[in-house]
């Protein structure tokens, strides 16, 4: 009988491996299982918050992976069983495997913060940290706000999906605020001391939105251990912050369904093989995307895209009896400032002793000292990135 690979969750990471297992291997049965009829890309919905993009743009369906011979289930998996290898779907749909491919994001730690609640998430305090119905609360809580108003936003510890994401989200909210409500403020109150691309964000925000956007590091008070939602009151270490629209990124860590079935360790995050994304807790079960601890690779849709292509070359190889071939793996986070104005971290990344490292002399930062023309190039590049990457994923 033909081998049967299934795959967990239809995102930036499992949509690659699923279509590249089929494309390496066209005899075997890949089957791809997803909760939501449709997927939502996080990546260019910080736009949607400034109300340059649409979120129809960022939404995607799965017939592209149907015709390429995948069979892709509308179904939540809510139950692993590693010895007799199958999975089981919430109204108890059993699909079996002889590999296992999970890519299935990250899980909010709540309870991190006092006061904070999913149900708090969904109704007045979103964290639009996975795009959707969240995004959209989010840009009307700021079309409704006053001028002269605070958003704030609360950006989480290390390690989180998309590093760039909440200093990102900041200046688009700001463009926003530039062109409706030029009184406003957007705060940052940071868990951390510092954070990805930090000098060209700072030197961007300056430029185009003055003292609009403001940073408070850990070190200066930034940390928020308590909300009060009733009273729209953040509660710092040394002092308390009012805000009229509060965009809380809480803690994270791999999803349930990895937490549940004994594939994350103290951290919380899944230990895997880094050259094949085998965990190293479970037989044939490899997770791939944001679950993972990858090395040096940052929580991005890029990384889960390069980690997919390795991860599927590597379960081929496997059902073949060979070895795994040696990767090479990339990451690109592009952040869009203004219109205009781009910016972006590179890197390229090889297994060294088992860990993914970042390749010396390879990638790098846009210049603190590039020209008008090279940002608003950079921005093109990220269209361009966005277009062919969920083309990858889709088509
Ligand atoms: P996801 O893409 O979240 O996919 C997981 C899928 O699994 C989901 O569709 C989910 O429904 C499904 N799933 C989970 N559990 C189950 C289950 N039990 N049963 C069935 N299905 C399940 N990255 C970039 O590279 N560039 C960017 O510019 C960028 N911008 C970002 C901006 C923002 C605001 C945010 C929040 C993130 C951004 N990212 C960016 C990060 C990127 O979105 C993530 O790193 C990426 O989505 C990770 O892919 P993944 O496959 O691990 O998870």
């Amino acid at each position: 009988p033909k081998a049967r690979v299934v795959v967990v969750g239809g995102g930036y990471g499992g949509a690659i491996a699923a279509k590249y297992l089929k494309l390496a291997e066209p005899d075997l049965r890949v089957t791809l299982i997803e909760r939501n009829p449709v997927y939502v890309s996080c990546p260019l919905s910080n736009e949607v918050l400034s109300g340059e993009r649409d979120i129809d743009s960022l939404t995607f369906d799965y017939r592209g992976l149907s015709r390429r011979g995948i069979a892709v289930m509308g179904d939540e998996i809510v139950e692993i069983d590693p010895e007799q290898r199958f999975v089981r779907g919430a109204g108890g749909a059993r699909y079996n495997y002889d590999k296992l491919i999970l890519s299935p994001g990250v899980a909010f730690d709540f309870a991190a913060i006092d006061g904070m609640s999913a149900a708090l998430a969904d109704s007045t305090i979103p964290h639009a940290w996975k795009a959707g119905p969240q995004t959209l609360l989010l840009r009307r809580q700021l079309e409704a706000m006053p001028d002269g108003g605070v958003c704030a936003i609360v950006a989480p510890p290390n390690p989180f999906r998309c590093p760039p994401g909440p200093y990102e989200r900041a200046a688009q909210i700001a463009l926003y605020f530039s062109h409706h409500k030029p009184k406003s403020k957007v705060m940052i109150y940071d868990a951390k001391d510092a954070f990805s691309k930090q000098g060209l964000f700072q030197a961007g925000w300056k430029e185009h939105y003055g003292d609009m956007v403001e940073w408070v590091p850990a070190a200066g008070g930034g940390s928020i251990e308590a909300i009060d939602p009733d009273t729209m009151t953040l509660t710092g270490l040394v002092e308390d912050f009012r805000a009229d629209v509060i965009n809380l990124i809480p803690h994270q860590r791999a999803a349930q369904l990895a937490v549940d079935n004994g594939l994350t360790d103290a951290s919380g995050w899944c230990p895997v093989d880094q050259q094949t994304f085998a965990s190293t807790l479970q037989p044939d079960i490899h997770v791939i995307g944001d679950a993972a601890i990858a090395g040096a690779m940052p929580k991005s849709g890029y990384s889960a895209n390069s980690q997919g292509k390795v991860c599927a070359m590597a379960v081929a190889a496997a059902i073949n009896g060979e070895s795994p071939p040696a990767p090479s793996y990339v990451n690109t986070c592009y952040s869009i400032l203004a219109p205009g104005h781009g910016i972006s971290v590179a890197g390229v990344y090889e297994l060294k002793d088992g860990e993914i490292v970042s390749v010396p002399g390879a990638g790098g930062l846009s210049s603190p000292d590039a020209d008008a023309r090279t940002r608003a190039v950079e921005v093109q590049f990220a269209l361009d990135w966005y277009r062919n990457i969920t083309a990858d994923m889709f088509t």
